[in-house]
């Protein structure tokens, strides 16, 4: 596991307009903290400072006490597998789009994380099973087989830090909540960031925050949040 630290965190696209400000909080390794809140709270843009397709203005993001500025584009990538709203998958092979976290991965590999993530019967089935194209000539997914494959690629990939970033919210409820149970057997053991609308999703947080235009207004177990509604 990975400890990440958001150390007094301030970070705004534009500069006359800040979006976090002094956000501060920690994911022991191994431990799963969910950000919930309204459109808008800020909640993306945390995970993208993470991942740091933007720097923090003030105040610093560290993954195991190394700030992540000093930390290679290449091993930060390494280290965080992201599973987003609307997986957008390359108009490649099925087996590409699995192994795309991890090039070089063997094909038993690739389908021992399609078989764990339930993709692997309806792939075997197509004509040409993991050769087959994705997208635009090919294969055709659902929103919810998009997001298996993204569960496959994560689980080949095997960081050590996830973000699920409302990775269910497209989703119609029954594959919800299948896609839910799977995300939760991928985050077991690791540090995990999850990101959400509602509160009745994350109960087995280790800490949630509750965000409102770019603060955490309230914090708390589950359990703790919901005595003080
Ligand atoms: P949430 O994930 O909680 O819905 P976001 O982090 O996506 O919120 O957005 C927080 C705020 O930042 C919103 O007011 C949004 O309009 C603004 N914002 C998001 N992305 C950008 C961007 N690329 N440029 C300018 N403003 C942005
Ligand atoms: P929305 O209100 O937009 O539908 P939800 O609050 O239902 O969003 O959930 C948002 C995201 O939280 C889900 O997309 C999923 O990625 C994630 N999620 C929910 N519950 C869990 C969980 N127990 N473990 C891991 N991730 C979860």
């Amino acid at each position: 596991g990975a400890t990440v630290r958001f150390e007094a965190v301030r970070f705004g696209y534009e500069a006359a307009r800040p979006i976090l400000q002094e956000l501060s909080f920690e994911i022991p390794a191994g431990k799963k903290v969910a950000v919930v809140g309204p459109s808008g709270a800020g909640k993306s843009t945390l995970a993208r400072l993470l991942y740091r397709f933007y720097d923090v203005d003030g105040g610093r993001i560290s993954i195991d006490g190394q700030d992540i500025r000093t930390v290679s584009q290449a091993s930060l990538r390494r280290a965080i597998g992201i599973v987003p709203q609307d997986t957008v998958l390359f108009n490649d092979t099925v087996a590409y789009n699995i192994a795309y976290g991890r090039p070089g991965a063997t094909r038993e590999e690739i389908e021992a994380a399609a078989r764990a993530a339930h993709i692997h019967d309806f792939i075997a089935a197509s004509p040409k099973g993991y050769e087959t194209l994705v997208g635009e000539r090919g294969l055709k997914l659902s929103g919810g087989e998009k997001q298996r494959v993204a569960i496959a690629r994560t689980l080949l990939k095997d960081p050590p830090l996830l973000i699920f970033d409302e990775a269910t919210s497209a989703l119609d409820s029954r594959n919800e909540r299948a896609i839910q149970a799977e995300l939760e057997a991928v985050g077991r053991n690791k540090t995990v960031l999850v990101i959400a609308h509602r509160l009745s999703t994350v109960v087995d947080a280790h800490e949630i925050l509750v965000m409102e235009a770019g603060r955490v207004v309230e914090r708390g177990r589950h359990a703790e949040l919901l005595a003080r509604q």
